[in-house]
């Protein structure tokens, strides 16, 4: 496969990729008059090509479940919570594998090619996590699948948690989870991310935390982890999901933290469509916009990456998956729309998370990588965050698995008709 006439990341000019048996096996200057020898070309009419999307933070096993058995009204966390608990008990494998199925198409047509999902697995039957395991294998093609062992329930604070973790780490999960804020106490908080790393170091697996995501300034798990993982030099596994504690905490505090959190090495997941609905819900005026601190943790050298979280579930209900509405969404509330800033931000959605996620190797658009790209309808990241452009191709192991063709609108104008195209 050839692609022709693209543009790419923090390069001038215009580029054509070859490739051979699914690897990318040349990268030059385009020539317009050039004639290849492959009658596998796609032209990129001038758009930019990058590495996939990657999505670091989703629940496959909430999705596509909001007002089942109710609607959360207080739109809080801890009703969302509440509200799951409830759904949990009806869930059967297929139930699971199909809504999860429907968010992964989503995602391949919209240019996501490695996840990282948390799965509840506070529930003595591990349904959805079985469900989960078994699609991950099945779309094993189209999407690398992470899936974490989350213990919505707390591991503390819930009978028989551990054991739960260890079966499904024995089953096939990735990454070992914790949620401390959620513990009954600060003790019981700090004791959870000590059994989380124990069990995490002794099977030689990822750590990712639901991490203080409350607006109490008190919550500070994240030193507990940033701790743990800077001791055990264990930080480029750990990831601390969410954060938004640190919105409010002291300046004077934090800037002791970033110390910390830079020295652990540890990457941080924020996931700002869903906080900026869940956070401030108990804030008068003025309202917190409960994200964590992106920009100045950027500044610091420390990890950061946006996540999705939750589509159309009880802790949000909009959404289809697409990281360029997180991306927005984020940019937004953390005032980072600044030329250079946006057109950086997307590391964000691509090589930040790729790191966060320790897909070190084999991610990039480099000469000897696996052919995994995708063409978004756009000439560089300003142009096509502007006007929230869809992905036109995406490429897998040298394999186009989705297309887009981009809409047009017509107008009618004093008599005359015009097409207008906002993707071009
Ligand atoms: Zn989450």
């Amino acid at each position: 496969m050839i692609i022709k006439n693209i543009s790419l990341r923090n390069n001038t000019g215009l580029f054509t990729i070859h490739i051979v048996d699914h690897i990318i096996s040349k990268i030059e200057k385009f020539k317009a008059d050039e004639i290849y020898d492959d009658n596998d070309v796609i032209d990129g009419e001038g758009n930019l090509a990058m590495p996939p999307y990657v999505e670091p933070h989703i629940h496959y096993d909430t999705l596509l479940t909001a007002g089942e058995p109710r609607w959360n009204t207080s739109g809080t966390l801890f009703e969302g919570i509440g509200i799951w608990l409830d759904r949990k008990k009806s869930l059967t494998k297929k139930d699971v594998k199909e809504r999860a199925i429907t968010a992964m198409k989503w995602q391949i047509a919209q240019g996501v090619q490695f996840v990282r999902t948390h799965i509840d697995i506070t529930d003595h039957k591990l349904t959805a996590l079985e469900a989960i395991l078994e699609v991950k294998e099945e779309m094993s093609n189209y999407l690398e699948i992470q899936i974490v062992a989350f213990p919505q329930e707390g591991i503390v604070s819930f009978n028989g948690t551990e054991n739960l973790i260890i079966k499904a780490i024995e089953l096939g999960a990735d990454a070992v989870g914790g949620i401390p804020h959620f513990e009954f106490t600060r003790e019981d908080g700090v004791e959870s991310v000590k059994k989380s790393f124990e069990i995490a170091i002794k099977y030689d697996k990822m750590l990712d935390f639901h991490c203080d995501e409350i607006d109490d300034e008190q919550s500070r798990f994240i030193e507990v982890v940033a701790a743990e993982a800077h001791k055990n030099n264990y930080g480029k596994f750990v990831s601390a999901s969410h954060a938004t504690a640190m919105h409010s905490y002291n300046n004077a505090y934090t800037s002791k933290l970033f110390r910390l959190l830079s020295i652990s090495d540890i990457s941080i997941i924020a996931n700002p469509l869903v906080n900026i609905n869940l956070q401030g819900r108990f804030d008068t005026f003025p309202k917190r916009r409960g994200i964590t601190r992106v920009k100045e943790l950027l500044d610091s050298g420390i990890n950061v990456c946006f996540g999705t979280d939750d589509i159309f579930d009880p802790f949000y209900s909009l959404g289809t998956g697409n990281m360029l509405n997180v991306l927005n969404m984020g940019l937004h509330v953390c005032q980072m729309l600044g030329y250079e800033q946006v057109k950086k931000s997307f590391d964000l959605i691509t090589t930040n998370s790729a790191s966060a996620l320790n897909i070190t190797k084999d991610y990039g658009l480099e000469v000897g990588n696996t052919a995994n790209l995708i063409i978004v309808s756009g000439k560089d990241e300003f142009d096509i965050l502007r006007r929230m452009a869809p992905i036109e191709y995406s490429i897998r192991k040298g394999k186009v698995i989705a297309h887009t063709i981009p809409s047009v609108s017509k107008i009618f104008i004093n008599g005359t008709n015009e097409v207008i195209n906002f993707n071009k």
